[in-house]
């Protein structure tokens, strides 16, 4: 008996002469087994700091969940894991990434919206046994898309804003199921990764504009900066899109500035569904949009222009009055090594670029020439 207790930490105390002397008492009044117990908890701990730091360690929300995966898959096999958030706070919309044996799988779950579970998540922050859930939530219509999936653990992702996410685990796949302690284990990990999901939407929030989910004038302007660096010091062409809605002022003055501002989250949406995943599509201001396209020449630039002119000029937005079809106009600008302009100049160009459209008569593109700028400085200064 005594030799089961001397682990590596059990065989420094014995080292004492006074412990050594006494082991009969210490172990007949359950001492020893006591330490033991301890320090197979403070291990727990340990590896759970540790598991959680990498986790941390993440910045990018998709290397942050493969690290989730990854980490609870070298301790136990949950049958899935899945994780849905709202990737803008002020939007019902959820995003979902499923995960079954280490790799992401589209696992169809159908759940529109989280806001069914928020109330209960506000006064019991903790993940939570799905069942019991189910049962507090008394909400079978709210249940249901989750019962399909069959989760053991629900873990609620909360932030200032409320309830931003949750992350469903499944059943354990060995037989038995989950022990008592693996069962803390989780819920404690998972604590972790519901906290760095939480930083990562603060962070990502801060770069976004709250209307329409675009990045913000501020990041664009700072991926600019990066951009102009990165082309000079590798050798490619990279390009910017400015464009601004026509006649806007009239639109709002007709339908007012709610219909106006659907328009504008409409047209948001247009942009992102029309640009690539590397491209920084931003609300610069106002009505007013720009785009980085990073590795991109004009040619590429020019079509993706007129294929969102385009798509824009056919948008539908539903509203309770038929709205007339709105129109922008673009300007183009595309920058390499070899351009001599600091990113203020760059952005001139491109808006240049973009009256000139507003000039040729708007609902159209125009990619900036040096000439465009002869044009513009002379209708600038005072004649
Ligand atoms: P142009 O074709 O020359 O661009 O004409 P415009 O009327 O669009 O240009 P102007 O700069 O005179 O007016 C811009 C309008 O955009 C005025 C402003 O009310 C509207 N606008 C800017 N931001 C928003 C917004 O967030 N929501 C709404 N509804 N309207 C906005
Ligand atoms: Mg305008
Ligand atoms: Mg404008």
């Amino acid at each position: 008996m005594i030799k089961e207790l001397l682990n590596n930490e059990n065989k420094e105390l014995l080292a004492n002469s006074k412990i050594a002397g006494n082991v009969d008492l210490l172990q007949e009044l359950g001492i020893l087994e006591y330490i033991e117990n301890m320090h197979q908890e403070v291990n727990t701990y340990k590896s759970l700091l540790n598991r959680g730091l990498d986790i941390f360690n993440h910045t990018s929300i998709d290397e942050i969940l493969d690290a989730t995966v990854f980490q609870i898959s070298d301790h136990f096999l949950p049958s899935f894991i899945a994780f849905l958030w709202k990737p803008i706070q002020n939007r019902e919309d959820i995003t979902i990434k499923s995960y079954k044996n280490h790799e992401p799988v589209d696992m169809k779950i159908k759940v529109d919206s989280i806001a069914p579970l928020e109330s209960f998540f506000r006064q019991y922050p903790r993940p939570i046994n799905f069942e019991l859930l189910a049962f507090e939530l008394k909400d079978d219509k709210a249940v249901m898309p989750f019962k399909e999936v069959d989760p053991e653990i629900v873990v609620p992702i909360l932030g200032q804003f409320g309830l931003y996410g949750i992350i469903l685990v499944g059943r354990k796949t060995e037989k038995g199921g989950y022990n008592v302690n693996e069962l803390s284990y989780l819920q404690q990990l998972m604590c972790f990764v519901s906290q760095a999901i939480k930083n990562h939407l603060h962070y990502e929030h801060s770069l976004r504009d709250i209307k329409t989910g675009l990045y913000n004038h501020g990041f664009f302007m700072t991926r600019l900066c990066e951009e102009i660096s990165r082309t000079k010091r590798n050798s490619y062409t990279s390009s910017i899109i400015v464009m601004d809605v026509d006649r806007f002022k009239n639109f709002n003055d007709s339908y007012g500035h709610l219909a106006g501002d659907k328009v504008l989250e409409h047209l948001a949406h247009m942009i992102r569904q029309g640009v690539r995943n590397d491209d920084i599509p931003s609300r610069f201001g106002g009505e007013e949009f720009t785009i980085l396209l990073p590795h991109s020449d004009k040619n590429t630039v020019w079509t993706v222009a007129e294929r969102l002119r385009t798509s824009i000029a056919g948008m539908k937005v539903p509203w309770g009055v038929p709205l007339p079809q709105v129109t922008i106009s673009l300007g183009i600008f595309s920058f390499d090594q070899n351009t001599n302009a600091d990113v203020e100049e760059i952005v001139r160009r491109a808006d240049v670029a973009l009256y000139t459209s507003k000039r040729r008569g708007r609902n159209c593109s125009t990619i900036w020439t040096p000439e465009l700028n002869e044009t513009q400085t002379k209708k600038d200064s005072p004649s």
